[in-house]
């Protein structure tokens, strides 16, 4: 029914503009850029915007050259999509213009607190992978014949929100959509070879010296890193860099929960939570406004590393009791 509703408002409208959150990453991107190519395949007009610029390892995704980083005049849009967000605020600082398109229409995958949703028309199912998976089914449902351009972005978003199909929201479903868009031309070691393989070494000094920040709680169950700004421009990497970093320790034995705290500028910190199993840190993120899914979730906090460390790990164990 939703999908039919998207479906029409698509066939009736000729201007498209496609958004997506703040720090992009391999989903919103590749669902973006897929759904760009659905568009221009069908003869429509779109526009790829987003807040911040495209990761190097993103770069190589077909189209990603025609993502602009300055929102256009919104009166000439009869519709905008925005992708992975389960607030419209994460699209950045304009989403008071975006919110003046006649038509919103939001596809994402993130766990919603409200049911009333910020868009007109909502298309969000949390369990399904990634919102790539929600843009397959779209293109499904409107016998979108795929390109290798939209296969290969949608393979791409895919892979990354499941890191590597190793996650919880890996289903039966995704390996099926993976193996058709194989079918389709996405060609999935080129493709993680891009996303995975190519990391500059500034990069990997940076985790060398994020993981010298290494501590742990509550007997080894919570591992916490730090990345500071100067640490950053110490071995002369990108903030994009910090991506994944919070990957790494959680991959330790008996470590249930990981955390990260980016300083993004003076005493201003993103928080990046991971968990295993059934840990469910999305009401952490919650907590300080945020959001997320139950095993990958994020938040923004203002003040200093010692108080913001103090107060997450009291909301965890809040949490858990
Ligand atoms: P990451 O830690 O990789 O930035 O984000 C993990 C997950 O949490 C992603 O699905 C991301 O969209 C979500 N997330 C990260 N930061 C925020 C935030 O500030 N607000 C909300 N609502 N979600 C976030
Ligand atoms: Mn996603």
């Amino acid at each position: 029914m939703i999908i039919t509703n998207i479906v029409d408002i698509i066939n009736n409208s000729h201007v498209f503009l496609i958004t997506s959150h703040v720090r992009p990453d391999g989903d919103s991107i590749g669902s973006e850029l897929a759904l760009y190519h659905i568009l221009r395949h069908m003869e429509k007009e779109a526009i790829v915007y987003n807040h911040d610029e495209t990761p190097r390892n993103y770069r190589f995704l077909p189209g990603s050259d025609i993502i602009v980083h300055q929102l256009p005049i919104t009166d000439k849009f009869d519709a905008a999509f925005v992708l992975d967000c389960s607030e419209l605020e994460r699209v950045g600082g304009e989403a008071n213009k975006i919110k003046t398109v006649k038509r919103l229409i939001n596809i994402d995958h993130h766990i919603h607190i409200s049911d009333k949703s910020f868009c007109d028309i909502a298309f969000i199912d949390h369990q399904a992978s990634s919102t790539a998976e929600l843009i397959y089914r779209l293109a499904e449902k409107m016998v979108v014949d795929l390109t290798k351009e939209m296969a290969t972005n949608l393979y791409a978003a895919i892979l990354t929100d499941t890191g590597g199909f190793r996650y919880g929201n890996t289903k039966r479903g995704t390996l099926i959509a993976a193996g058709n868009l194989i079918e389709k031309g996405a060609n999935p070691q080129w493709i993680a070879e891009n996303i995975f393989e190519s990391k500059p070494l500034a990069k990997i000094k940076l985790s060398m010296k994020v993981l010298e920040t290494l501590t742990f709680d509550c007997d080894g169950k919570i591992a916490s890193t730090v990345v500071l700004q100067k640490t950053i421009k110490s071995v002369g990497a990108l903030p994009e860099h910090t991506e994944d970093l919070v990957d790494t320790p959680r991959s330790i034995e008996g470590v249930e929960i990981s955390i990260l705290y980016n300083e993004l500028s003076s005493n201003y910190f993103k928080i990046s939570l991971r968990s295993k199993g059934k840990i469910n840190v999305e009401p952490v993120a919650r907590a300080f406004g945020g959001g997320g899914h139950t095993n990958a979730s994020g938040c923004e906090v203002e003040g200093d590393i010692e108080t913001i460390k103090h107060r997450v790990l009291d909301i965890i164990k809040a949490c858990s009791k």
